[in-house]
Order: structure tokens, then C-alpha cells, then sequence
């Protein structure tokens, strides 16, 4: 029958979100109305005000645990009707040993009304919230009295027999009895008993052979021998055979409860100290495992590693051996053809002076590319030379400006230096500076349609020496911005253009500024133009 809402109020107060949902909606659909709480503190300010029928707590949670607000719950008389479910992440049965080492950890743990060990499937849950709500026991309750303890006499003494078990079950045990081995063998593999009481002396088997078929099918069993007066070092020789203590006929049945339960208590601590041990045995393995593997993988990365370093140093190597060779058969062209315009052979007509044209044109463009792809393998190798100096920025800037002044004016673009009359002095490579300002006059002249104009400043700001180079070009699109210093990269509209670009001018200025301990940067609107901003430390004047 399904609960009333308003009467059964169930608060969840569980760390994980999608664990809680299952679980509310489960326990809604049942009728009953659920809140929710995912850490200790909001948990028990919700417990406080809402006081619900019942409240379902992770063991373990964020902020303050759900064991320490169960003993808070049940210390407080407002709250301590309310009944808690704990679900623990670890075995019950573990934690019962450290109550008896009276640790209050244990304490406040065993306080909840019942604990389950996780995981907990929402039907288990819903079984023992509509038992706590039908007033039913929850089974097993911790906190309820524990399941009796049984006991196997085996003994054909009947009278021995009958004095035992009036004995164990007035001290609460479950007492089963056998008047033969053979009998004792049987009810022992039926009933599982917590300990055994055997005769030594019986008429069908011997009790040590008894004893020694108990202990080859369960070796943790506790085994009490009694024997007869005078027959002591029988009961040495059941004590090699691995029983846990003897009696010496008469017994004392007062003293046999006692007896009897402390050979049970100690025969369950020593289970639970070697489940505990295989636990933790089997952590350290699984542990020690996890440490292999990613030892493993670390080497393999690490192997990785250096084959991937090892590559690119090739790569390098050859880019730069490559480029090297292609420079010197390029230059030998390139002068010949220049010794052929030039007419130094004899006259050359119209037609053979414009394919020489072309040919020195692209000669040239294949020297450029050569000439990138050096400097990027020394760059990349570490094996650029710099050759500094104390020099004056403006006069590096005049000097670009001048040998890029025929290709400004053929596009008719207007060209306008703003440089500042104080002297700013640097200290650089000179050629390799007036490569860095060759390249940014060199990207605004080709990226700016004819009519267009470039303007480069260079000034003094905190410090350092600044020199900007802004055009009225077609600009770069944002999310190009941030990759143009890449090796390669040619922002879209660029490629669109039909211009001629290898995508390594800009990586190698940046790399040239750093090296001058500077930096480069840029600005740009897509249609309307761009500013390249380098900065260079400032010498003293
Ligand atoms: P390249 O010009 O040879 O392609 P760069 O490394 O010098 O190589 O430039 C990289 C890219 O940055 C260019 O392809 C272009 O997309 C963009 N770029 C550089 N300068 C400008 C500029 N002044 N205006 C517009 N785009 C530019």
C-alpha cells in the first residue's frame, strides 16, 4: 500500500547526484516524499528543519560524514526518534571489532539503526524503509540483539550431554547434540556450528580422529575436548591436532559458558583480522599493480619521447641540409641571369628580356623559400648566430623602407614614416633586425590592395623601444589571430588573395625579436587593416 505523502517524509543525503535521483524516484513512486541533501552540513541543517520520517546517509561524505550526524541525531533528544539508514562504503562486519577495541569512530557508526554495505540496489532500499515504516524490525538491525551462537555436543555420555546443553542454552546459546563421532560429523556439516565440544573417549570413533575430520573440513573451528581424569596427555595430543582448548572431566558447568564464548569471540576476531589482512593484501597487490603499469607506460612514453625528438632533430636536419643545397645551384642561376639582363654578352631583344624576367623572379622567390627554411632549422636547432651591436632603430627602419620603396610604389601605395627625433638605441644583430622590419613592410605591402597606404612609427614607450607597422590592408580574420606566428599557417582570406606567401615569414620574426628579448604583436579589423607592434628593450641614451 502505497505511503501518505505528508506523513512519510524521507530525506536523502547522498553524495552522489544520480545515486539520489534513482533513489527518490523510486521511494516517490512508492508514495512517499522525498528531499535531498549531497553533503554532511546541508544534510543535518535539512534533518533540523524538516525533521522527515526517516533519513537514508552515505557513511562517507563531503563536509562533515554521515556516521558523525547519526551519533549527533541520536544524541539529540528533538531528533533521536528519527530513524537512520547508513550506507557504508565498506564491510559492517569490519567494524564491529573496533567497537570492542573502543574506538568511538566504531561507536558513532553502530548508532544508525541499520547499515547497509554499498552498493545498495533500490529495491534492498525500498524492502527496509517500508519495514521500518510498517513498525517491522529492519533486518539484521546492528544494534538488535545478535543471532544466537550454536554449539555441537558430541559426547555418548548422556548425562554430560544433558547437563551441557540446560548449561549453554541458559547462557543463550543454540545447543545441538550428538551421542556419537559419527552422528557429530553429520550435524556439523549440517548446522555449521560456532563451536564444538568433543568427548575424547567414544564408543564408536575416537574422539582425536573426530577431531581431525572436524579440522580437515573446517580448520578455523573452535574445538573444546573434554576428557576423562588421568587422561590428560590425550588432550595434549587433541591440542597438536589443532583443538582450542580442553576440559578435564568433571566439568565445572559453571565456569562452561564462559568458556565456550570466549573461544567464539576469539575464533571470530582471528576471521576478521584474516578477512581484514586478505582485504588489504589484495589492495596492495592491486596497488603494487597499478604502480607496474604506470611505471610501464611512463617508459613507453618516455621512449616515445626521445624517438619523437630524435625525428624532428632529423627532420630538422635535413630541412637545413636540403635548403643549404638548393642555395648555392639558385644563387649560380640567378647571377647568370642577372649577367644576361644586364647585357653583358651582347643585346638582348624584348620578348628574351621578359621571360628573363620571370625566370629571375622566380629564382629569387625560390632563394627566399630556401633562405626561411635555414633560418627556421637554425632557429629550431638553436643554432642562430647573433651578431649584436649598439645600433639606432630609426636607421634599421630607413634602411627597410628603402629597399622595399620600388615594390610600395608599384603597387602605388602611400608610405608614411613617423619616427621619433630622439635617438632610440638598441642592441641587436643588424641584419637580422632589418629582416624582422623587411618582413612586416614586406606582409603590409602584399596584404594591402593598390591605392592603399602604410604607415610605420617607431617610439619610445617605458622603457622599451616600440615600432609599429600598420596598413589598410585586408586584415585578418579573428580566429586566424592567434595562429599567424604559427610555422605554415596563412590566415583564409589570405590564401583567397592568390598572393604569394609560405606561411614562415612571421614564426621567423617572432623568434628573431625573442631572441632580442623582445616581443611581437599584432592588431587587426578584417577589410579595414592591420598593426604589427614589435618591442625592444631600450638602451640607456
Ligand atoms: P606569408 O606572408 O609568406 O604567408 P607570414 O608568416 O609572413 O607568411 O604571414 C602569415 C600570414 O599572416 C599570412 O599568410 C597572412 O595570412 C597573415 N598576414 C601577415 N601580415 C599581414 C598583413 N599585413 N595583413 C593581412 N594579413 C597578414
Amino acid at each position: 500500500m502505497p505511503a501518505q505523502e505528508a506523513e512519510y517524509s524521507i530525506l536523502l543525503v547522498l553524495e552522489d547526484p544520480t545515486q539520489a535521483s534513482i533513489y527518490a524516484q523510486a521511494l516517490q513512486r512508492q508514495g512517499y516524499r522525498v528531499w535531498t541533501a549531497y553533503d554532511g552540513e546541508e544534510g543535518l541543517a535539512k534533518l533540523r528543519t524538516l525533521k522527515p520520517f526517516l533519513a537514508v546517509l552515505d557513511a562517507l561524505l563531503p563536509k562533515r560524514d554521515g556516521f558523525v550526524i547519526c551519533e549527533h541525531v541520536k544524541a539529540d533528544p528533538a531528533l533521536a526518534g528519527i530513524p537512520i539508514i547508513l550506507l557504508s562504503p565498506f564491510d559492517v562486519e569490519a567494524v564491529k571489532p573496533l567497537r570492542e577495541n573502543g574506538l568511538g569512530l566504531a561507536d558513532a557508526f553502530l548508532s544508525a539503526d541499520l547499515v547497509l554495505q554499498k552498493p545498495v540496489p533500490v529495491e534492498r532500499l525500498l524492502e527496509f524503509v517500508e519495514r521500518i515504516r510498517e513498525g517491522r524490525p529492519a533486518v539484521p538491525p546492528l544494534t538488535a540483539e545478535e543471532p544466537k551462537q550454536t554449539v555441537l555436543l558430541i559426547d555418548d555420555d548422556r548425562l554430560n550431554i544433558k547437563l551441557l546443553e540446560v548449561t549453554l542454552t541458559d547462557a543463550g546459546f543454540r545447543v545441538m547434540t550428538a551421542l556419537t563421532g559419527k552422528e557429530g560429523l553429520r550435524l556439523f556439516e549440517q548446522e555449521q556450528p560456532d563451536l564444538v565440544m568433543l568427548d575424547i573417549l567414544m564408543s564408536d570413533l575416537h574422539g582425536l580422529s573426530v577431531l581431525t575430520s572436524l579440522k580437515r573440513r573446517a580448520p578455523a573451528l573452535p574445538v573444546i575436548i573434554m576428557t576423562a581424569h588421568g587422561s590428560e596427555e590425550m588432550a595434549v595430543e587433541a591440542m597438536k591436532l589443532g583443538a582450542s582448548d580442553y576440559l578435564v572431566k568433571p566439568l565445572h558447568y559453571q565456569r562452561v559458558a564462559a568458556v565456550v564464548r570466549e573461544h567464539i569471540e576469539k575464533s571470530r576476531l582471528r576471521a576478521t583480522e584474516e578477512r581484514l589482512t586478505h582485504q588489504l593484501r589484495e589492495s596492495s597487490l592491486q596497488l603494487m599493480r597499478r604502480v607496474a603499469e604506470l611505471e610501464l607506460a611512463r617508459r613507453k612514453l618516455e621512449q616515445a619521447h626521445a624517438e619523437l625528438e630524435e625525428a624532428g632533430r632529423l627532420k630538422t636536419e635535413f630541412i637545413s641540409m636540403v635548403s643549404h643545397e638548393l642555395r648555392t645551384p639558385l644563387t649560380n642561376i640567378q647571377g647568370y641571369v642577372e649577367l644576361l639582363l644586364d647585357e653583358a654578352d651582347g643585346p638582348i631583344n624584348d620578348t628574351q628580356r621578359e621571360y628573363l624576367e620571370i625566370v629571375l623572379d622566380n629564382c629569387k622567390r625560390l632563394i627566399a623559400i630556401a633562405n626561411d627554411l635555414l633560418d627556421i632549422s637554425r632557429i629550431e636547432a638553436g643554432n642562430l648566430r647573433l651578431n649584436k651591436t649598439r645600433l639606432r632603430l630609426q636607421e634599421l627602419v630607413d634602411e627597410a623602407v628603402r629597399s622595399l620603396h620600388p615594390q610600395f610604389q608599384a603597387k602605388n601605395l602611400q608610405l608614411t614614416l613617423d619616427l621619433a627625433p630622439q635617438p632610440l638605441w638598441i642592441w641587436a644583430d643588424r641584419e637580422r633586425m632589418i629582416q624582422v622590419l623587411n618582413n612586416l613592410l614586406s606582409n603590409a605591402c602584399k596584404y594591402t590592395p593598390a591605392g592603399g597606404s602604410v604607415t610605420v612609427r617607431a617610439f619610445p614607450d617605458n622603457g622599451r623601444a616600440l615600432v609599429e607597422v600598420s596598413d589598410t590592408g585586408i586584415g585578418i580574420p579573428e580566429q586566424d589571430l592567434e595562429r599567424i606566428f604559427e610555422k605554415f599557417y596563412r590566415a583564409e582570406n589570405s590564401r583567397q588573395e592568390a598572393t604569394y606567401g609560405t606561411g614562415l615569414g612571421l614564426p621567423i620574426a617572432k623568434s628573431l625579436v625573442e631572441l632580442h628579448d623582445g616581443s611581437i604583436s599584432v592588431t587587426s579589423k578584417l577589410g579595414k587593416g592591420s598593426t604589427f607592434t614589435v618591442q625592444l628593450p631600450l638602451l640607456e641614451g
